[in-house]
Parts: structure tokens; C-alpha cells; sequence
């Protein structure tokens, strides 16, 4: 990287994407993969000056592994630079990239992954790039400013998700409904009063709130919601394939759904087009890799970690940071004829990968083959190591109509996973006590991981 020629070529000192119109890159999704690259490269080398000049944990981490930053010359360098991991985050301070007084908002991420939240500050320019971000994420689905959305995240406690889709939406001149995390009721009475022709949400809430309306005199189907905006959820299976839970949400409100990927430490949300065929990136907002147990490169289309470098933002830059995600990026044109990359969906993290009589599977695809089947009420896993070291996959599930036959359960697992885990029935109650426990309103808790424990345990005696 020579800092001099940046600075000439794109005459600004630390010059980032900071004119946040969709005019300005609007025709980079569908531009020549070399005029993509031309552009990233040149975001990047902005990105990477402006993070080394200002960021005391980059600077440490380079002098320590002995950066050469004269090899940085494109994104095809991008491997030379050592990976951020999710603890590194824990100390803002070190990666703070600005004075206290440019932040204007502060983002905790959910502690469902890690016991302790991040801390993400914002500058004024990161909320304008959150909100050209997400205005591009919902226009791609074909929502415009005659639609109202509602949003079924939390604008409040701290959270990124809603604050960015109410900024992206209001920027896109949508009417914003601000529904929050309120209760499948209160959401139902805000569709019919508002009109809503868009909800944001997590999919079992959407479910939720058409069930609602469905046991209190409505029909979700006469609502005139056009589309379903699924988030922290997944609706696809890896072939991209709809759930069963997504294709019970089509039916029930007659519209669309659009599945998303996104994470507050990203800053960045990977949404389908019409085409509904995997999320697309924007070159301009993100450099995504796909890596493997080895940390480097997998072949185009296996799957791997998906490490993103987040492009323009200014409060708390990061530089491939490692997601913990497992997904593939697909090879296929999309049919919307964008060039830009495309993200297949999120197959599960990588640290709940189980090993399980041979294949390798995730806690999140045995509850998927499972939901928007109208006998399954509500489950979890748990994994546990036995004796020999493998992994032990433990369902435990509760029934619509818990008087009725079980044995279905064995059927459709072995016909969509063709491995069927331990299976143990409960209570509604119960599965809703424990699924529910930390917290009622955002996701639901599914996986519980017991395996280090049984380890740690195994080799003390
Ligand atoms: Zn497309």
C-alpha cells in the first residue's frame, strides 16, 4: 500500500465512502467483475490507511506480526493481513478510530454468542451508511416509498438491527411504523391500524402475530402485507430451498419473503433481490471471504467462515474480521443480472458445528426440518460429548397436540437430515420455559451446548 498515491489518486486524506447516496455507486452491482475490484481495491486501501493511522490495536497487531503493508497493493492481497476474532473486540478503546466527541450512538451486541456484549461506536457518518445500507437492502426487494414497514426489532436497549431499519427505511421515504419488540397482539392491531404492507421480523414472530390474528376473528391473508423481511432467523435450507416455516409464512400472509443476513460488528446487511436466489453484497460496503479450518481460502463455492472487511465506517473500523458464520458463496449469475457477490444462506455457526454418526450437521437445520409443521409446537437441542469423544445430539421437542403420536418426528428427520438425534418429548411449558428464558421478545435460545462442559468433566476424573 503506498499511502502517498492514495492520497493522490483519490485527492482526500482518509477519504471514506462518505457520501452515502445510492446515486454514487448505483451501477457498481451490476458493473464487470473488473471495474468491481478496481473500486474495492481503492475503497480498501482507504480503509486500511485510515484504520492503521488511527486504530492502536491494528497498529499493534501489524507491528507484532511484522506487516509488510508495501505487499497490500489490491483486495487480491487481502490474505497477507491477519484475521480479527471476536475478542479482540472487547476492548473498544484499542479499536476506537475517532475522538469521544464524533460518537453519536453506541450499539451492544446481543450476548446470545458470547457472555459478554460488544460495545460498537458510531459516528454520524456510520448512521449515514447504515441507513444508504439498509435503503439499498429493502429497495433490492422491491419495496419503495408507498410502503409502510413495519419493524418487529428493538429500537431500543442498545441494539443495532432496528435503528438501522427504521434509518434505512426513512431514507428510502417509507413510512416507518416503530412496532419494536411489543407482542404478537399489539403487532396484529399495528398491521391493521397502519396498513403495513412490509413486516421486519424474525420468522417465528411473524408466525406469532398471523396465529394471533387468525385466533381473534382475522385473516392474516386480507391484511395487505405484501412482504416478509426474515431476520435473525433462517428461512432457507443450503440449497435455498424455503423452510417449512417460511413457506407456512407465505401462505399464512400471502406474501414474499426476503431472507437477510447481518451483524451489528459488520454494520452491513446482505439482502436478497427479487430474484430471492442469496443475499447480495454492495462492493462498495463490504470485502466478504469464505475461509477454512485452515484460515485460508476455500474453493469458489465450498463452504467456510465467512470473514467480512466492512468498508467506510469510521467510529470502530475492523479489518477481516471472523464472523464464526458457515455459509458458500454461490457461483451462479442471479437472474436480476447484478454481478455483485452473492451469499447463500447462514448453515449455522462455527462453533456449533456437530459431528454426528459421520456428517457434520447444525442444531439449527434439525429445528428447521421440524417447523411450520403444524404438529411441532417448540424445541431445543442440546449437545453433549460421550465417552469416546463424539458428539451427542439430544431434541427435546413439544407437541401441537401433546396427547397425539410422536413416531413422525423419527420420519421427517430421517428423511430431511438422514440422521435422527435423540429425540425426548415435553411440555409446551416447558419447551417455551427454556427456549425463552433469557430473553421473551428477541430470539429464541435453541442450541444448548453442553460439551465442553462433559469434556472438562470427562478429564477430571
Ligand atoms: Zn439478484
Amino acid at each position: 500500500m503506498d499511502t502517498k498515491k492514495n492520497k493522490d489518486k483519490c485527492g482526500l486524506n482518509h477519504c471514506l465512502v462518505k457520501d452515502f447516496s445510492a446515486g454514487k455507486y448505483a451501477d457498481l452491482q451490476f458493473a464487470n467483475p473488473d471495474k468491481i475490484k478496481k473500486i474495492q481495491t481503492q475503497l480498501f486501501l482507504q480503509h486500511l490507511e485510515y484504520t492503521l493511522g488511527q486504530s492502536s490495536f491494528y497498529k499493534d497487531l501489524y507491528t507484532r506480526k511484522k506487516i509488510d503493508l508495501a505487499r497490500i497493493q489490491s483486495i487480491d492481497d487481502i490474505g497477507l493481513l491477519p484475521l480479527t476474532h471476536k475478542e479482540d473486540l472487547l476492548n473498544t478503546n484499542d479499536l476506537l478510530c475517532t475522538d469521544k466527541k464524533e460518537i453519536v450512538d453506541i450499539c451492544l451486541t446481543s450476548a446470545t454468542s458470547s457472555a459478554t456484549p460488544t460495545l460498537i461506536p458510531q459516528t454520524s457518518s456510520d448512521l449515514s451508511r447504515l441507513a444508504y445500507n439498509e435503503e439499498l437492502a429493502f429497495s433490492m426487494t422491491g419495496i419503495n416509498e408507498t410502503d409502510t414497514i413495519l419493524v418487529c426489532a428493538a429500537l431500543d436497549r442498545c441494539f443495532m438491527a432496528g435503528m438501522a431499519y427504521f434509518l434505512g427505511g426513512t431514507k428510502l421515504s417509507a413510512t416507518m411504523v416503530r412496532a419494536g419488540s411489543g407482542s404478537p397482539a399489539q403487532h396484529w392491531e399495528l398491521i391493521k391500524l397502519t396498513k403495513a404492507t412490509v413486516i421486519v421480523g424474525v420468522p417465528s414472530l411473524m408466525y406469532k402475530i398471523g396465529q394471533y390474528g387468525r385466533q381473534n376473528h382475522g385473516d392474516p391473508k386480507d391484511c395487505g402485507v405484501k412482504r416478509l423481511i426474515a431476520i435473525g432467523e433462517p428461512t432457507k435450507d443450503e440449497t435455498l430451498r424455503l423452510l417449512p416455516i417460511a413457506r407456512e409464512l407465505e401462505t399464512m400472509w400471502k406474501a414474499k419473503i426476503y431472507s437477510t443476513y447481518a451483524s451489528s460488528e459488520m454494520a452491513t446487511t446482505f439482502c436478497e433481490c427479487e430474484a430471492r436466489s442469496g443475499g447480495h453484497t454492495r462492493p462498495e460496503l463490504i470485502i466478504v471471504e469464505i475461509l477454512g479450518d485452515d484460515d485460508q481460502p476455500v474453493k469458489p463455492g465450498e463452504k467456510g467462515e465467512i470473514v467480512v472487511t466492512p468498508l467506510g465506517i469510521t467510529g470502530m473500523p475492523l479489518i477481516r474480521f471472523k464472523t464464526g458464520d458457515i455459509s458458500y458463496m454461490i457461483q451462479e449469475k442471479c437472474p436480476c443480472k447484478r454481478t455483485s457477490p452473492r451469499l447463500a444462506p447462514v448453515l449455522g455457526r462455527k462453533n456449533q458445528m456437530l459431528k454426528y454418526k459421520g456428517t457434520t450437521i447444525f442444531p439449527n437445520a434439525v429445528l428447521a426440518a421440524l417447523e411450520g409443521d403444524k404438529r411441532f409446537y417448540n424445541g431445543y437441542i442440546e449437545a453433549k460429548k460421550n465417552s469416546d469423544g463424539t458428539d451427542r445430539i439430544i431434541l427435546y421437542t413439544a407437541l401441537a397436540q401433546e396427547d397425539e403420536p410422536d413416531t413422525w418426528i423419527r420420519e421427517v428427520l430421517q428423511a430431511k437430515l438422514r440422521v435422527v438425534p435423540e429425540i425426548r418429548l415435553i411440555t409446551r411449558q416447558e419447551a417455551d420455559k427454556k427456549v425463552y428464558q433469557f430473553d421473551k421478545k428477541r430470539k429464541r435460545m435453541t442450541f444448548f451446548d453442553l460439551r465442553k462442559k462433559d469434556f472438562l468433566r470427562m478429564n477430571r476424573r
